[in-house]
């Protein structure tokens, strides 16, 4: 019993001085025992990194979405159909809005001041037309969808069907009606230079990220129901 309580005596103060004197192996010890703890404090920390880049992510898909919130289909802005009072006849075949004619009239009359001829092309279009517009000539051109809508609106979806949106081309050269080419013509120098005077205003530019530039595509916004009719679209 003595040497046991000797030795016993003996251990506890020599293992004290091993811990004692190896400061190393208390870290390592200390180490050891939290290491769990550790690693659960890191998990967690990398789980909310994570769970905050999803949410970052996320936000910015969020941040797109209002974009989408404007209803576009391929590029192009859904427009009601002009009702027909409110169509007045300016040529055999073209139909305009009311509100544009005088304005639309008097941009002629004055390029031709200038000996500038301006043709008008194309003015109001119902939505039953540009329907057989854009299947047709789509299937036509074997074009899918969403090439087809680079150039031409899907039904119910073109400022056409507004009567506020004309197509011109210069009487003096028509091979480049509804052409890119169209851009080099005296017309559309002129139209340019003026035609917001007459308020009007070139819808599809080289900026537009969806449709393809249309030199020859205008629309009118100088009264108060065209302004609403594109405030969207001026967004
Ligand atoms: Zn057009």
């Amino acid at each position: 019993m003595e040497q046991n309580k000797n030795i016993n005596q003996f251990d506890i103060p020599l293992a004290k001085r091993i811990q004692l004197n190896n400061s190393n192996s208390i870290f390592l010890k200390k180490l050891l025992i939290f290491s769990p703890f550790l690693l659960l404090l890191f998990s967690f920390f990398a789980l909310r990194l994570i769970r905050n880049i999803e949410i970052g992510s996320l936000s910015i898909l969020n941040f797109e979405t209002p974009r989408n919130h404007d209803h576009r289909i391929l590029g192009h802005l859904p427009y009601a159909e002009i009702p027909k009072e409110k169509l007045v006849l300016i040529e055999p075949n073209i139909e305009v809005h009311i509100d544009m004619r005088d304005s639309l009239l008097k941009m002629r009359e004055e390029a031709k001041k200038d000996a500038i001829y301006l043709v008008f092309l194309s003015g109001y279009r119902s939505i039953n037309l540009q329907n057989e517009i854009f299947y047709s000539l789509k299937s036509i051109r074997n074009q899918e969808a969403a090439e087809r809508a680079r150039v031409s609106a899907p039904p119910g979806y073109s400022e056409h069907s507004t009567g506020f949106a004309i197509d011109i081309g210069d009487a003096t050269q028509r091979e480049t009606d509804f052409e890119t080419e169209f851009e080099n013509t005296d017309a559309f120098k002129w139209l340019i230079k003026n035609a917001a005077k007459f308020h009007f205003k070139l819808s599809f530019n080289k900026n537009n990220k969806y449709i393809d530039y249309e030199p020859w595509h205008w629309r009118y916004e100088g009264s108060i129901e065209a302004l609403k009719v594109f405030e969207t679209a001026n967004k």
